[in-house]
């Protein structure tokens, strides 16, 4: 961009930008047709340039950055940043944890680290932007009252990006107006990257890409990177709230192609039954164990009727490939929480049986289900995620505030030890426990385990579900790891755990001491 003027300031360059732009454009404005706004009578010059107003001030969105509650806003016009309280010892705590501000759209303090950059957004704006300073040196009918508009909201005024001249060829559509030409212009830029239609549900990654929420969520599930630009995205790790979809995207698609956006929303539903929140009694239930996020559930499919299931689910190859696996439940048949799996390899045997390699994505609660014809189970469903990260380290700040500090060596003995630990001191203590368990090889701690599941991950937020995958522990306590909110309280559950266990080898080899 050149010059910038604070969004804050009306633009006083604006019209000096006649010069650059006064060049010869050929028969390009000649051919339009008059303006009118029959089509829509809510696209007025005014409607339209509110939808590019800063939520926070009369002015024209510039440069942006997406926060966590899906508002998009000016860098300028950011709150001035704080030291977060007692922030230092949590967990993840990063440095970009530990400056925070208050969000003016929600009243909300978000951290730094959760306000990520908007390449779409911002070159949505610049789109724009360009128009309107073309627009004010080649007017075609109606252009002026949108440039006032504009003006009225004190637009940035740069340079255009564009090349004016550029911005009034190759149109097939026999030009209508100004705001016909700026839809046409936005609608290049709105295409899904993964699905190449107009985004629904648009969501951005901590990179600055914007994708459909569906689309992005399943090329997350098998590869944890941007399918843009190949920066590591860890979903888990990810502020529930950031899955918020892009407020300013949203605006755009809305008032420009609401249309279009009914017909997507139901191609995603006929597409993809299983991710939508109000598509009733669509999940199939396997009723068998417990299973966690990102790690594999080898199974043996043999009973009838989870054969009928999995040719459902598995469909040739061409079936949506996910199944809930749910613990079963004396009373209600099913626990009250699963995770979802996604079939990974399939292989059917020539009796009918199959053996199954899958990966847990998501997890959810059961609302309702019924049997289905075939003998299996379905379940209407609701998707749960921890709470956010910035609640998560606001919950371990009090916590540990509350409790005296400890030594360096400190070494828990007590369930109530852990209350008072942070959160990377019980990933420290959990790692070095494991490592030392290994050197006294347990059968669930076995080479042939580790190379299903993995080496012991250091990381809170992986940890516990590579631990309640192998250890064995009781399965309705392994219920309870799957259904908290937070990594704090499954790294409790799982130092527990480690406790226990601990302690029975102490005592086997006391017993084994004094036997001698
Ligand atoms: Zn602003
Ligand atoms: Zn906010
Ligand atoms: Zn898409
Ligand atoms: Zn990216």
């Amino acid at each position: 961009m050149g010059t910038s003027t604070p969004p804050d300031h009306p633009s006083t360059a604006f019209n000096g930008q006649s010069a650059l732009l006064n060049q010869p454009i050929g028969d390009d404005t000649a051919e339009h047709e008059p303006y009118s706004f029959d089509e829509d009578e809510e696209k007025t010059p005014k409607a339209t340039a509110e939808v590019f107003k800063c939520p926070v001030g009369s002015h024209v969105l510039c440069d942006v950055v997406k926060l966590p509650c899906g508002q998009c806003l000016c860098k300028a016009c950011l709150p001035k940043s704080y030291r977060r309280v007692g922030i230092e010892r949590t967990w993840p705590g990063t440095l970009d944890r530990h400056l925070g501000i208050l969000c003016p759209c929600c009243n909300e303090e978000h951290t730094e680290g959760d306000c990520w950059p908007d390449f779409l957004s911002n070159k949505a704006l610049q789109r724009v932007q360009s128009l309107i300073a073309t627009l004010n040196v080649m007017p075609i009918t109606g252009a002026q009252q949108l440039v006032e508009a504009f003006e009225a909201l004190h637009i940035d005024s740069t340079t255009p990006e564009d090349d004016p001249r550029s911005l009034f060829e190759h149109d097939e559509v026999p030009r209508k107006g100004p705001i016909d030409k700026m839809e046409r212009i936005l609608r290049r830029e709105m295409d899904c990257a993964i699905c190449h239609a107009l985004l629904y549900q648009p969501w951005t990654t901590p990179c600055g890409h914007t994708f459909c929420r569906n689309c992005v969520t399943r090329s997350l599930e098998i590869s944890p990177t941007c399918p843009t630009c190949r920066t590591h995205i860890r979903l888990q790790n990810l502020d529930h709230r950031s899955s918020q979809p892009n407020d300013f995207i949203v605006r755009i698609t809305k008032y420009f192609w609401s249309d279009d956006l009914v017909q997507r929303k139901e191609h995603m539903r006929l597409e993809y039954p299983y991710l939508q929140d109000d598509s009733g009694l669509s999940m199939p239930l396997f009723i068998c164990t417990v299973s966690f996020p990102c790690m594999p559930t080898l199974l043996h499919v043999f009973e009838q009727k989870y054969r009928n299931m999995m040719r459902r689910v598995w469909g040739n190859g061409y079936g949506d490939k996910h199944f809930g696996m749910v613990l079963p439940d004396s009373d209600n048949i099913t626990a009250p929480v699963g995770v979802r799996l996604r079939i990974d390899e399939f292989n059917g045997l020539p009796d009918g049986r199959s053996l199954l390699e899958t990966t847990g994505t998501s997890r959810f609660r059961v609302k309702r289900h019924e049997f289905h014809e075939d003998g299996y189970v379905l379940a209407e469903v609701e998707d749960f995620e921890d709470v956010s990260l910035h609640e998560q380290e606001h919950r371990e700040a009090v916590e540990i505030m509350a409790a005296p500090p400890l030594p360096a060596d400190f070494q828990p003995t007590t369930h109530e030890d852990l209350n008072s630990m942070t959160t990377k001191e019980m990933m420290d203590y959990a790692y070095s426990s494991i490592t030392l368990l290994h050197q006294s090889s347990p059968g669930w701690l076995h080479a042939r385990i580790l190379a299903i599941y993995g080496q012991c991950p250091n990381d809170p937020s992986l940890f516990p579900w590579w631990l309640g995958s192998i250890i064995p522990a009781d399965e309705t306590q392994k219920v309870r790891l799957l259904e908290q909110v937070t990594v704090r309280e499954r790294m409790k559950i799982c130092c527990g755990w480690i406790l226990e266990w601990t302690a029975r080898r102490r005592s086997s080899s006391w017993s084994a001491c004094c036997s001698m």
